[in-house]
């Protein structure tokens, strides 16, 4: 069977057995939370059980390494729509240890893509349109500082409001264990 067929099949099983009735919730973050994660698998089910939230506590936004790469891409647009559309009152960034965006070389990327068949007159014809490509692909060399820079990212955006803690995490992708980078709380 195919994979779209099993997971339609495992859907049709889950919805008949109302497997839903215990995740019953609404759109409203029960804790007020919004989270940039990485969406590497092996957080699927262990960050949000290593940080003990439920279906329904938090807003979770996820892409490749928790970043936050540009001030008018669709994560900050995310994280504006969570703080005034959907009453979030705190944001976390949590990465992790032994993520697929540390160091990740862009020339291998583009590599894969031709062996894959995107031909090199493609690759030519958007950097010569201006697309710097490399750029784009290229993730981060330490992890503590692309935390700490997406997280001042967020903080200093100019429509995030100055009273929104903005916290910084790296999470362990086997023990669910986090490191506190940034407290977002006004120093006293
Ligand atoms: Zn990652």
């Amino acid at each position: 069977m195919s994979l779209l067929n099993s997971l339609l099949e495992y859907n049709h099983g889950f919805v008949e057995r109302r497997e839903y009735e215990s995740l019953k919730t609404d759109k409203f973050p029960d804790k007020n939370l919004a989270v940039l994660a990485c969406m590497d698998a092996r957080l699927v089910e262990l960050l949000p059980k290593a940080m003990g939230l439920k279906n329904g506590d938090a807003k979770l936004i996820k892409n490749a390494g928790a970043l936050v790469t540009h001030p008018w891409g669709s994560v900050m647009r995310s994280l504006i729509v969570a703080v005034y559309g959907l009453r979030a009152e705190e944001i976390c960034v949590v990465a992790h240890r032994d993520c697929g965006m540390n160091a990740i070389d862009p020339a291998a990327i583009l590599e894969a893509a031709r062996e894959r068949g995107i031909s090199d007159e493609t690759i030519t014809t958007l950097q010569s349109a201006g697309i710097d490509l490399d750029s784009w692909l290229k993730g981060f060399s330490c992890v503590e500082d692309s935390v700490r820079h997406t997280v001042s990212m967020i903080r200093q955006h100019p429509l995030i409001p100055r009273d929104i803690p903005v916290h910084g995490m790296i999470i362990h992708p086997e023990t669910g264990a986090l490191e506190l980078i940034v407290n977002g709380y006004p120093s006293v």
